[in-house]
């Protein structure tokens, strides 16, 4: 061991000072860009190199289309870019849906939910994870992605939770509060996935998300900030209970409001900063 380490010791330096060179040229090209164009540098990037496969990534890239006319008019989305060009610098944030092997009844959570398929040959593992996509303001997409490993597992459910993003609606639909901000959900709503349902209830301003943890994940990233929840149903796999909470939230769109209750209640659709 010691004899290995010394010549590498020796070694490194060499490279360093060449390799540190060429940072002190890098940083002087970089940093001009830097301060002028961080959010901008990146979307030019994107744009650039991204070679549009669809008739909707062509007219993206040309910004011909915004992505409420997408949405409004129930196109598909087939490319991860288009997302990526038309919000860019969107967080996202992976799930705790599975568990890891723990001695007294289970482990910690765990982002990759494993599972076993028993073959002749002998177990056959596989592993899935579901990912939240949101711009914290009216836009928001789960997706989930199973694979043998967990890395491609990550991407697939990254990807998909790009291709499946939604538009919601905001209000406050609490008689409590009443102030006609787009801070909570303008109406209950429910959503269900196999046993699992979940029940999202308008909340006056300040009360924050009174929900489970990993639905507050997607709620926070839609951009509501006060809710009230209810579940009834296996909620212990949280894989559907994240489904749940999607047909709750996708519910809040495809009803149909009066005008004169849209203004009672302070309905704002997508985007309100701009
Ligand atoms: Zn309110």
């Amino acid at each position: 061991m010691r004899q290995t380490k010394k010549p590498k010791e020796t070694s490194k330096p060499h490279p360093e000072t060449e390799e540190e060179k060429l940072e002190v040229e890098k940083d002087i090209i970089t940093e001009i860009p830097e301060e002028e164009e961080l959010i901008k540098g990146e979307k030019k990037i994107d744009v650039i190199s991204w070679k549009p496969k669809t008739s909707i990534g062509l007219k993206v890239k040309n910004g011909e289309i915004t992505l409420n006319q997408i949405l409004d008019t129930g196109q598909k989305i087939m490319e991860m870019e288009i997302v990526d060009a038309l919000l860019p610098g969107m967080p996202n944030e992976l799930l705790f849906i599975g568990q890891s092997k723990g001695k007294f009844g289970g482990g910690q959570k765990r982002i990759f939910r494993q599972t076993q398929k028993k073959t002749p040959e002998g177990n056959k593992p596989s592993f899935s994870c579901q990912a939240v996509v949101g711009n914290s303001d009216g836009y928001v997409g789960i997706g989930y992605g199973k694979s043998k490993d967990t890395v491609p597992a990550r991407e697939k459910a990254l990807r998909n939770a790009k291709l499946n993003i939604f538009k919601i609606k905001r209000g406050c639909g609490s008689w409590e509060c009443s102030c006609k901000t787009p801070h909570s959900i303008p109406f209950m709503v429910t959503g269900k996935c196999g046993s699992t349902v979940i029940k999202i209830m308008p909340a006056p301003k300040g009360k924050g998300l009174c929900i489970e943890q990993e639905c507050a994940k997607i709620l926070r990233l839609a951009g509501i900030k006060d809710v009230w929840s209810k579940t009834f149903g296996q909620t212990r796999v949280k894989t559907n209970l994240v489904v749940a909470c999607e047909n709750a939230l996708k519910q809040l769109s495809t009803t149909k409001i009066q005008t004169e209750n849209q203004e009672k209640l302070g309905i704002h659709e997508g985007k309100i900063t701009q």
